[in-house]
């Protein structure tokens, strides 16, 4: 149904929704329907909750990209009440698009959901799949089952791209399957220039971002018992004229790096008096017992951090202050002993 109504002659509005912050999966595969959707010949708007990395202002499309602000509420919201479908895209949870979601009380609009994280709540039509690496993998096969690959042009392959070499940390983690890389040769065949995505997502750092980086691994700590390191920013740490949104992206991955280690954590204090952010990141399947499977990173995050994510990458929140955050997290650490010791 969905399908025919929007492959169909008529006219739909049509809104894409992006989490907060969003990075470059989310981006990605909302600039590739919004590409997709203008060539279907519909009304399209692509509307961010919140800023996003200026690491991003490269990707085809990012110029029209709406970014909600007390400035832009009423448009937002009149768009929202008048649309016929809105994509929620790379999420699934309403608390990821702050004030917007209250739009949606007074909105007819159905809401498809194409995203890969787990536990959907209800949408009217799904596209969900927390096992694959991306959810541009996703934007592809909907376009694949819309039977309109001819469609994706170098714009739309170059958005999907980015969206599945930054969730995937350049086609390297587990979440990469023969799938991630059949659709990357798809999107290499309509002629992206590899070498030029590369180079904008890797290296073109500002001066805050490296500088950020240098502080958080000056102030690496390892527990080595645990297998696990972790970090911290603190507001006194960011220099208020050079940072810009994004520029700790990255961090939590580099503890990672360190042998034998298999949990990083990065708490991040971006303003005085606003909730700590979090970053997990892990590798392999953490377990309560030796050779059990069982995800673990977004369960971590949720329990304790009010967050959620994927199995080896998860994020949250803490209300506390960044000294009572870390020691919280301390405190708890070694109820995960079992799991952290038998990891991998
Ligand atoms: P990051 O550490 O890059 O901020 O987030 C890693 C992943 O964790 C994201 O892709 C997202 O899936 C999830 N995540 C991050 N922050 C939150 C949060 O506050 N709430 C929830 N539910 N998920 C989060
Ligand atoms: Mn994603």
């Amino acid at each position: 149904m969905l399908f025919s109504n929007i492959n169909g002659i008529n006219k739909k509005k049509i809104v894409l929704l992006p989490h907060n912050k969003p990075d470059g999966d989310a981006l990605g595969s909302s600039l590739a329907l919004l590409f997709y959707f203008r060539k279907l010949k519909h009304d399209v708007d692509l509307i961010s909750p919140t800023e996003y990395s200026e690491s991003f202002q490269w990707l085809p499309g990012s110029k029209d990209i709406l970014v909600f602000s007390k400035h832009t509420e009423s448009l937002v919201k009149r768009k929202i009440v008048n649309s016929d479908y809105v994509f929620f895209i790379d999420f699934n949870n309403l608390s990821r698009i702050n004030n917007i979601k209250d739009f949606f009380l007074y909105s007819k609009a159905k809401k498809v959901l194409i995203d890969h994280h787990p536990f959907p709540f209800y949408f009217d039509f799904m596209f969900s799949d927390p096992t694959v690496a991306a959810t541009s993998v996703l934007v592809f096969r909907f376009i694949s089952n819309m039977n309109n690959l001819d469609k994706i042009d170098q714009e739309i392959a170059t958005c999907l791209y980015v969206g599945l070499m930054t969730d995937t940390g350049f086609f390297r983690f587990p979440s990469v399957t023969s799938e991630t890389h059949f659709i990357a040769g798809k999107l290499i065949e309509k002629g992206i220039n590899i070498d030029y995505v590369y180079d904008h997502l890797q290296e073109k750092y500002n001066e805050s971002r490296l500088k950020l980086l240098s502080k958080a691994l000056k102030k690496l700590k390892i527990i080595q018992k645990y297998r696990t390191v972790y970090t911290s920013i603190k507001a006194s740490d960011v220099n208020k004229n050079l940072y810009k949104q994004g520029d700790t992206e990255g961090i939590t991955t580099y503890g990672l790096g360190i042998k034998n280690i298999v949990f990083s954590v990065f708490f991040f204090e971006e303003k005085e008096k606003h909730p700590i952010k979090i970053s997990f990141r892990s590798k392999g399947n953490f377990s309560k017992f030796p050779f059990v499977r069982r995800i673990l990173m977004y369960m971590f995050a949720r329990k304790h951090f009010c967050g959620g994510g994927h199995k080896n990458a998860a994020g949250g929140i803490s209300e506390k202050s960044l000294s009572e955050a870390i020691e919280y997290f301390l405190n708890i650490i070694p109820n995960y002993y079992n799991n952290l010791m038998f990891s991998i």
